[in-house]
């Protein structure tokens, strides 16, 4: 069975591109190579970091990798937070701060919309492949439901009412911008394997 190095060890990530590759691929974790390291994002784009990542990995362990970074990207304020959605309120920050200061900084504002873009940088051998997933929405003024993380209670998808911290897991994960990424690359990995 081919085997493939995500550079995660977010296990929610781990969970959700596993059940996408069914058995067909085995995906292997960070945690599994027994390598811990703090991977510097210093990257200006969501493809720069995620290739970051994937080619730290290949070049230190000669596997076959991918690696994704995600940003919410707002109209009204030119593409922020983006590249810098975990660490908009500044480093060590928290998801609360992050919307609190993004509520803040679009009160004044009418157009409300916004979308998630996950980019997900594959190595294999080598060629470098990317695979974009993008769920467009509308920021809204005040925080709404419990599941989830990041800015999950202040995003709304199109077509929904609820939040994405509201719909729930099942739900988000069948329709965001990370499943939509890795939805992609497993058909790009089937599509090898015929
Ligand atoms: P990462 O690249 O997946 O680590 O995402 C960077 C940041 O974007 C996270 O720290 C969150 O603030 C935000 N983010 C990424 N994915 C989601 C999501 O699905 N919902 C809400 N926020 C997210």
């Amino acid at each position: 069975m081919k085997k493939l190095v995500f550079a995660t060890n977010n296990t929610h990530k781990l969970d959700e591109i596993r059940a996408v590759l069914a058995n067909d691929i085995e995906i292997i974790s960070l945690a599994e190579l027994n390598c811990f390291d703090d991977i510097p994002e210093t990257g200006n784009t969501l493809e720069e970091n995620a290739l970051i990542k994937a080619k730290y990995i290949n070049d230190k362990f000669g596997l076959d990798c991918f690696a994704d970074d995600t940003g919410l990207e707002v109209d009204a304020l030119g593409g922020e937070p983006g590249v810098f959605s975990a660490r908009y309120a500044g480093e060590n920050q928290n998801s609360q701060k992050n919307i609190k200061k993004l509520l803040w900084n679009l009160k004044d504002k009418n157009n409300r919309s916004a979308r998630f873009r996950t980019v997900i940088a594959y190595i294999e051998n080598e060629n470098m492949l990317y695979f974009e997933g993008v769920i467009a929405g509308e920021i809204i003024s005040e925080t709404r439901g419990t599941s989830g993380f990041g800015y999950d209670p202040v995003f709304v998808p199109k077509g929904y009412s609820q939040t994405f911290a509201e719909l729930g897991a099942d739900e988000k994960n069948r329709i965001s911008h990370r499943a939509l990424a890795v939805k992609k690359l497993a058909e790009y990995l089937q599509s090898q394997r015929l």
